[in-house]
């Protein structure tokens, strides 16, 4: 393979519901399509991330019983995270790990679950209550629908820097109030769906690849990889 990019897998043995693991193998899938090879490390409770060490991050949704656990952990990557981030870092954020890059999260039990504010958002509860079923969602920027499967408790306000994924066609989104889904801020990329999304959504796992192939390979043309067409199974 011509590219090699390293991958941080944060908290993946710990947030990983309905199979979010799935991004990381859409992931592989397409990378070998671009002759990359993904170096793939999990990165969790009590080991380091270093923001030098990585070209891309995933970090999958989880329970709040997991969720607190991580939270407190995470206040450790704080810094390194918030670098990599700030300097254009790739990263994709499911759910839990969506909320835990904004400021908190208010757990069903009421309970404030601090996140590292990396991003502008903040995350409350609902009264006994989830929002559970299909979704879809079109990007006004690039025209895109993404379609998943959301199952959350919290309910998402986003910042002023940062834009929806999309916005809702069907189903609930961030909070079922302001028809935004997910977030955008610099290459992070964030949002409720499982299923898992880059399974389902081809186009976004792309994305992520070439922004962090740019960044790591900045002499190398990526516009024929950007071109390459998105095979609806594999
Ligand atoms: N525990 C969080 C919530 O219910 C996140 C759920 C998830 O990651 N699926 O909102």
């Amino acid at each position: 393979m011509t590219y090699e990019l390293n991958v941080a897998h944060l908290y993946g043995d710990l947030m990983n519901t309905y199979g979010d693991v799935g991004n990381i193998l859409a992931l592989n899938y397409y990378a070998k399509q671009m002759d990359v090879k993904l170096n793939v490390k999990v990165v969790s409770l009590d080991q380091d991330f270093k923001a030098a060490d990585y070209d891309l991050a995933f970090f999958g949704g989880g329970q709040d019983f997991e969720q607190v656990i991580v939270s407190k952990d995470i206040q450790t990557k704080k810094k390194e995270l918030t670098a990599f981030i700030e300097d254009g870092g790739p990263v994709l954020a499911i759910c839990g790990g969506f909320q835990l890059l904004g400021h908190y999260y208010v757990d069903a039990k009421g309970d404030k679950i601090p996140g590292i504010g990396a991003l502008d958002h903040y995350t409350l509860s609902q009264d006994n209550h989830r929002f559970i079923g299909d979704i879809v969602i079109k990007n006004a920027d690039n025209g895109e629908t993404y379609h998943g499967f959301e199952n959350h408790q919290g309910r998402t306000f986003l910042g002023k820097a940062e834009s929806p994924l999309g916005n809702v066609v069907q189903g609930k989104g961030n909070n079922g109030e302001d028809g935004t889904e997910g977030a955008i801020y610099k290459n992070v990329y964030c949002s409720y769906f499982h299923g898992p999304i880059l399974t389902r959504n081809g186009n976004l796992a792309k994305r992520l690849l070439v922004a962090a192939l740019k960044r790591s390979y900045p002499d190398a043309d990526f516009s024929e990889q950007e071109a390459l067409p998105v095979p609806a199974t594999f």
